[in-house]
């Protein structure tokens, strides 16, 4: 899908010095072929592909410095990678230049059980992060669906499922290494617990998306693996049902881990992805974590709002394949809807408003899809007043994408209006920048500005992101 900013963008071919001098730095890791760099000038969002001039494959934070540093050197822009899964147009090379593919470097560098901390690379994905550390006891809850890389999930200040119960990437990274945009290696914050320690630099980098330094260790917070698990299934006779359920049961301090939400659209296509019988309404998935007896409390309660409220078909899973089936099922959402309208692509988007207006706001973009005639679905990690539109588009039909848009520029003002955030998780890539102004006021978007031009004076790290230079 074309985009006005894409015919702006201001392209010059890479100088042949600065390719010598990187060819001499990665070797064979350096690619200048068209697939890999079509396959770095894509992530999952509408946009059309735009290509970096190079691919390059970093191994150490050394090599990372090194890149940026001759990136600053020759003005070149410069693009984080890790797996391509953002939604918001976020690693599209606007200017060009090259791209660092992180992927590699996905070693867990240090675990200590008894602090509760690991200290990874920013390439090694949330999955195999787990697979690493299981046998300690111990876990990674941020969960956004996707198996994306822990340095772009600190980078787009990912969350997901489980952050109803476990927080976001801002809660859950301790301290970071980063290479700055001169290709300086610096360290933010520590292993501790807690600091008064000066500014919050860590904070400043998590949700950056790589416009202000690349991210080439994080320290996370890790929790031991929960006694009992269980999760439940039920469905609604309508959407305001199930929300309110999710309000009342939030609002009671129930400590769901997880609770998502799925328009009756939602799992008519998950239905026909998975093979699954759901009944095709309104339907809220849970998931409790804790003591045998804590869960069976949590789901008893859960259970009971839920009646009250005309809940039907309350299904367990209590055993882990069958879990595993339904969040596998939550998972690949985002992938049946698609084939809800063939040769479609989806204008995906998300906001998130405190709890007591989540009714609201869904149910009046809910209506505003179904007015405007939008192929859509509209899932949720609800627990956090978070939900996720996704809109199905004809994307060589422009009057199509604007409708579209609209709906999603008319959710964004629902939730700043009130006083929600024009994202919840996705982050801003290009297509929020011009809600930022709306959500923060100008005063704090210049002082963003003031940010990005004393980290980035060049402006070569990921250009064209979140702020306009
Ligand atoms: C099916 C599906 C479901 C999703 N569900 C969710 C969800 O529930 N919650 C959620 O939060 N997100 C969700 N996402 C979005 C996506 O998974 C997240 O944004 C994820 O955090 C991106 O990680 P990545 O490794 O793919 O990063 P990339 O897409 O590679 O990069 C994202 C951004 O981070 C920057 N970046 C990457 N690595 C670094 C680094 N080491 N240092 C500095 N900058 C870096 C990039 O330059 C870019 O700006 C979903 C995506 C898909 C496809």
């Amino acid at each position: 899908m074309n985009h006005p900013v894409q015919l702006a963008a201001l392209k010059r071919p890479l100088p042949e010095a600065f390719l010598t001098a990187l060819q001499a730095l990665f070797g064979e890791r350096l690619s200048t072929t068209l697939a890999m760099r079509e396959h770095h000038g894509r992530d999952e969002s509408s946009y059309d592909p735009m290509l970096p001039d190079a691919v390059v494959f970093a191994h150490s934070t050394e090599e990372v410095a090194a890149a940026v540093g001759l990136c600053n050197q020759y003005k070149v822009p410069v693009i984080a990678y890790g797996t391509g899964t953002s939604l918001e147009g976020h690693i599209l090379a606007l200017s060009g230049g090259i791209c660092i593919d992180l992927s590699q470097m996905n070693r867990v560098v240090a675990l200590h059980p008894q602090d509760l901390t690991v200290t990874v690379e920013p390439g090694i994905t949330r999955k195999q992060l787990n697979i690493e550390i299981r046998d300690t006891g111990l876990f990674f809850p941020i969960d956004p669906g996707a198996d994306a890389s822990i340095g772009g999930m600190a980078a787009t200040r990912a969350s997901g499922t489980n952050a109803v119960r476990y927080g976001t990437m801002r809660e859950n990274v301790l301290a970071l290494t980063v290479v700055t945009a001169e290709g300086k290696i610096i360290k933010t914050g520590t292993r501790a617990k807690k600091s008064s320690a000066g500014y919050d630099l860590t904070r400043v980098f998590v949700g950056s998306e790589g416009t202000l330094g690349i991210i080439t260790e994080i320290t996370l917070k890790i929790y031991p693996q929960p006694e009992a698990i269980s999760a439940a299934v039920c469905s609604f006779p309508d959407i305001a049902s199930a929300v309110n359920t999710v309000i009342q049961t939030i609002q009671m301090g129930v400590p769901v881990a997880r609770v998502e939400f799925l328009d009756e659209n939602g799992v008519k296509a998950i239905n026909k992805h998975d093979k699954l019988t759901l009944p095709e309404k309104s339907l809220l998935l849970f998931e409790f974590h804790g003591s045998e007896h804590g869960v069976k409390e949590q789901a008893e309660v859960v259970q009971e709002i839920a009646a009250e409220y005309g809940a039907t078909g309350f299904e367990w899973a209590t055993r882990p394949e069958d879990r595993t089936r339904l969040w596998q099922a939550r998972h690949n959402a985002y992938f049946a809807i698609l084939q809800m309208r063939p040769g479609s692509r989806a204008i995906s988007t998300d906001c998130c408003v405190p709890i007591s207006r989540l009714a609201e706001c869904l149910l009046e973009t809910k209506a505003d899809c179904e007015r405007e005639n939008i192929v859509h679905s509209i899932i949720g990690h609800v627990g956090d007043g978070n939900f996720h539109v996704q809109m199905l588009v004809d994307p060589t039909d422009p009057a199509d994408i604007a409708r579209a848009e609209g709906v999603n520029e008319r959710m964004v003002a629902r939730a700043i209006a009130m006083d929600g955030t024009c994202t919840g998780e996705h982050g801003v890539g290009m297509h929020k920048m011009d809600f930022l102004i709306q959500e923060h006021g100008e005063g704090a978007i210049d002082m963003m500005r003031a940010l990005k031009h004393a980290f980035d004076p060049e402006n070569i790290l990921n250009p064209g992101k979140i702020v306009r230079w």
